[in-house]
């Protein structure tokens, strides 16, 4: 893997794609700046090489036009904070203005670009946007991994102006790294948990594991479907009913190459989707009438830790329930706790992927598993075995340099 490790960046002006499309409050504040916070170390080793830095990045999806609320400009003073240095903030990404503060950085310095989407070139993947993208900088760092299995100018396109001088920064490799060591290296029992609210975004997912693992734990929303494709009474619960004959064809096929595959036998009802909801436990064959599941039960919390806990590689994608309620959330703590346990055990554990990440951050819980996703989309497009374009483009030689 090309990394920035074997790189001297002194003197050289780097043009570092980032992901740090963070969430804002009404006042702009940054609520959550874990995106900026992990691209840090590839920031500072280029600077600390004696580099000169220019920063892009998308932020939210504005309509291709400026808008204060999508401006990165709220992102410069937390950046400049952590990089301990000033940070030059250009209004746009490209143009006569931006070269010029480009070409006036000074080793050390650094320059954050607005945001490439305000731009429609930018999600066309346009060769002429990426080309004036890529006359700002000497190389190219690619270390926005929540934004590699898009094919943006920024992204992708850019790479192919710089045929020699092209790269992974420290956290696009830690999460390829992840990846690899989920589809590739992993060591047996091999564990796979889903859960989340559907089916319907898993399957790519069953379908690329089903050949690896050992364990197939299924909790969150989708459980339901698979209970009333063998006959259950799920009540009110969610399903969906287009996808039981998937389901179907899951349990065979699990059966066909030794999966195990556990389904929840218990589950936590409620009388609405509310969290002052009347609650009970009950089998989850036999949900009544107008009750819906929305945790897993204590049995198969039982059942779910023990498999994770004599498991050494786990991957874990989607909540056992509605975590977002204090009363629905103790399945999802559960597991989170088994995973915790198992890596301090040995085992290799990832959480990649959407709300999984959400929960393990809110029990505080993300040092103490191997590797925690930053990236919801790309991390399950690289699980389902896709090739992700932002990284294509930084791995291929190109046999003819563009005019
Ligand atoms: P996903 O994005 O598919 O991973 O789904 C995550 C969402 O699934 C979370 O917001 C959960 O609240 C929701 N979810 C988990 N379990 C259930 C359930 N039993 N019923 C409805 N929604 C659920």
């Amino acid at each position: 893997m090309k990394t920035i490790d074997n790189y001297n960046f002194k003197n050289k002006r780097a043009l570092v794609r980032v992901d740090f499309n963070v969430p804002l409050d009404n006042n702009f504040n940054i609520t959550d700046d874990t995106r900026i916070r992990a691209a840090i170390p590839t920031l500072k080793k280029i600077l600390n090489d004696g580099g000169e830095l220019i920063i892009m990045s998308h932020f939210g999806r504005p309509k291709n036009l400026p808008e204060t609320k999508f401006s990165l400009i709220h992102t410069v003073p937390l950046l400049s904070e952590l990089l301990g240095r000033p940070v030059q903030f250009a209004k746009d990404c490209i143009g006569a203005a931006t070269r010029t503060m480009a070409a006036n950085l000074k080793p050390g310095e650094v320059l954050l670009l607005e945001n490439v989407r305000f731009h429609a070139e930018e999600t066309k993947g346009s060769d002429s946007f990426a080309k004036e993208l890529a006359s700002l900088g000497d190389v190219y760092v690619n270390d926005a991994f929540g934004a590699a299995h898009r094919a943006h100018a920024s992204t992708t396109t850019v790479a192919k102006f710089f045929p020699n001088d092209k790269m992974f920064g420290y956290l696009m490799a830690h999460e390829l790294e992840s990846i690899d060591k989920l589809l590739k290296q992993y060591k047996k029992p091999f564990t796979a948990i889903l859960g989340g609210a559907k089916v319907s975004g898993k399957i790519a997912i069953i379908a690329n594991l089903m050949d690896k693992v050992d364990n197939l734990v299924i909790g969150g929303g989708m459980a339901y479907t698979f209970v009333k494709a063998k006959g259950g009474n799920v009540g009110s619960s969610l399903v969906e009913e287009d996808r039981i004959q998937t389901a179907l064809q899951i349990y065979e096929e699990a059966g066909k190459k030794g999966v195990n595959l556990y389904i929840p036998t218990d589950t936590v009802v409620a009388d609405a989707f509310a969290n002052d909801a009347g609650r009970k436990t009950c089998d989850i064959n036999n949900i009544p009438d107008g009750w819906l599941g929305l945790d897993i039960g204590p049995a198969s919390e039982r059942q779910f830790g023990a498999v994770i806990e004599a498991s050494s590689t786990i991957l874990w994608n989607g909540p056992m329930g509605v975590f977002e309620m204090s009363n629905f959330e103790h399945g999802t703590r559960a597991i989170a706790d088994a995973v915790v346990s198992a890596t301090q055990k040995g085992a290799y554990s990832l959480i990649g992927g959407g709300d999984s990440v959400a929960a393990i951050n809110k029990y505080k819980l993300t040092d103490k598993v191997s590797c925690v996703s930053t990236g919801g989309g790309a991390m399950l497009e690289g699980l389902e075995g896709q090739v992700l374009p932002g990284v294509k483009a930084v791995e291929e030689s190109v046999e003819k340099i563009p005019e």
